[in-house]
């Protein structure tokens, strides 16, 4: 039997590999993880963290204005941009050391380093040459930016956490999660904010009615949206930018964000030399047991490009241990993941859309609400909550739930428990409200079409 300096090697300390890395040696095994950047990866360090403590500062500017029509007067309330930072930066720092608390304490040995790949059980590290049964791969992802002119003018949402200074004016390219996260963020935060993005609306996925609802309230707010809407060119014009867009017109701006897609971080540490399939996009191509075509490698999580969550990665790597060394199979069930778009007002689904729906189901049926929630009725705020649940006529189950309002990600994962248990209409029905709140209408939605 071969004598391995490890049982398995981790490469990457984000949410996945973290996880698998800190049960698989509770569970006995002889672990290692490398990092070459920081621990927690991209959710604590440039992701879910720190943007959601940006997206809780933006919100103080809806409470600030939403006071007076409660009886409070706020003289002279002011936002420092650079407190916020140094402010999220400590928190960052302390997560990250948490994150190393926890593989020290797992005794999972810790190598801070770019990773090479020898062979199918051989890595170099930091000036050390380990060896490991398995190697698991768990390297993220990157913002993806395409080759245009003036690339080098762009800054991504990695840049976006570490700004020195808001910009007046930001042209944000793209109409996915980060793009819509970070104009609410941006725009509440008093920059003048431009979505330009190539399609005729934002969040592809989504359901319609979420997507022609966001687009209006983003609009309320002040942010612009350019559909159809194609950069062909940044050109540095003194502090600020020309973008040169495909039909023609000029933008003046002072930052150029792009939020197109993230590439997964697959190249540079000796896959292809190996010969580790990828698909186009640079993706590891795993089975369902995350095994790459090289039987001792593994991977999981954004690397993989399936569904680029951490929670999702987090379970992955829980099945893949679990599977491993505890000789439990429990599969990652990917159906009816529920997810959020922070932005404001916030977004959360679970299941189908209605199109989707209609694609797989003979009859459904849809219920769908849009209220004034009480808060904006002294607030003086003018957006509205939508709900819509998405039914299969035969059977009366909850196939699909959406929700675009205040804590809508709260209320979702909760609606997204009794969905997977396969909870009807009627049992929605039958549930009693807690009132007054927003989330007791969804045991009271009305039909309103088939
Ligand atoms: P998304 O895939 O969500 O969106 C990318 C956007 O960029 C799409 O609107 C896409 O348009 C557009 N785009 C892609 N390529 C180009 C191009 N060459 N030129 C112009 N536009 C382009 O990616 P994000 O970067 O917003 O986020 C990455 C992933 O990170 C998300 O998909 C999600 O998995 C995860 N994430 C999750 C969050 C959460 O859970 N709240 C928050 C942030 C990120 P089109 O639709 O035409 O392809």
């Amino acid at each position: 039997m071969t004598d391995y300096d490890y049982d398995l090697f981790v490469v990457g300390a984000g949410s996945g590999g973290v996880r698998a890395a800190n049960l698989a040696a509770n569970q006995g095994a002889r672990v290692a993880v490398a990092e070459v950047r920081h621990f927690g990866g991209t959710c604590v360090n440039l992701g879910c963290v720190p943007k959601k403590l940006l997206v809780y500062a933006a919100q103080f500017k809806d409470d600030f204005a939403a006071a007076a029509g409660f009886g409070w007067t706020l003289d002279n309330a002011s936002f420092d941009w650079p407190s916020l930072i140094a402010n999220k930066n400590r928190e960052v720092e302390r997560l990250q050391a948490v994150y190393q608390h926890h593989l020290q304490q797992s005794r999972v040995t810790i190598f801070n380093g770019k990773v090479q790949l020898l062979d199918a059980h051989t890595v170099a590290v930091a000036g050390a040459q380990c060896t490991a049964k398995r190697i698991l791969l768990a390297t993220g992802g990157w913002p993806f930016v395409p080759d245009i002119a003036g690339k080098e003018y762009i800054v991504t949402s990695n840049d976006m956490f570490s700004l020195d200074k808001l910009p007046e004016r930001i042209v944000i390219v793209g109409g996915g999660y980060i793009a819509v996260e970070f104009a609410s963020i941006l725009n509440s935060l008093g920059v003048d904010t431009t979505i330009c993005h190539r399609e005729p609306k934002l969040l592809a996925g989504f359901d319609e009615d979420i997507r022609d609802f966001l687009a209006t309230a983003l609009r309320k707010q002040g942010i612009k949206i350019l559909f159809d809407c194609d950069v062909q060119s940044i050109a540095a014009a003194g502090d600020a930018y020309n973008v040169r867009l495909l039909n023609g017109n000029t933008m003046v701006t002072d930052l150029v964000m792009y939020a197109t897609g993230r590439t997964p971080n697959s190249r540079g540490f000796g896959l292809e030399q190996l010969g580790v399939a990828l698909d186009d996009n640079g993706a590891i191509i795993v089975d369902s047991h995350y095994q790459t075509n090289l039987p001792s490698i593994y991977a999981l999580g954004d690397v993989t490009d399936r569904v680029n969550l951490t929670p999702v990665a987090i379970a992955e790597g829980e099945a893949l241990v679990n599977s491993l060394y505890a000789m439990q199979q429990r599969p990652v069930d990917y159906a009816n993941i529920p997810t959020a778009v922070f932005c404001q007002p916030n977004i959360a689904s679970v299941g189908l859309t209605e199109a989707k729906a209609r694609q797989q189901y003979t009859d459904i049926d849809i219920y769908k609400t849009e209220f004034k929630p009480l808060k904006n009725t002294l607030s003086g705020k003018d957006e509205n909550t939508l709900m819509k649940m998405v039914v299969d006529h035969a059977t009366g189950k909850v196939i699909g739930l959406h929700m675009v309002g205040a804590d809508a990600p709260e209320i979702i994962q909760g609606m997204a428990v009794a969905m997977r248990a396969g909870a009807t209409k009627a049992l929605f029905d039958s549930t009693i409200g807690i009132h007054p709140t927003a989330a007791e209408e969804f045991v009271t939605l009305q039909q309103v079409g088939t």
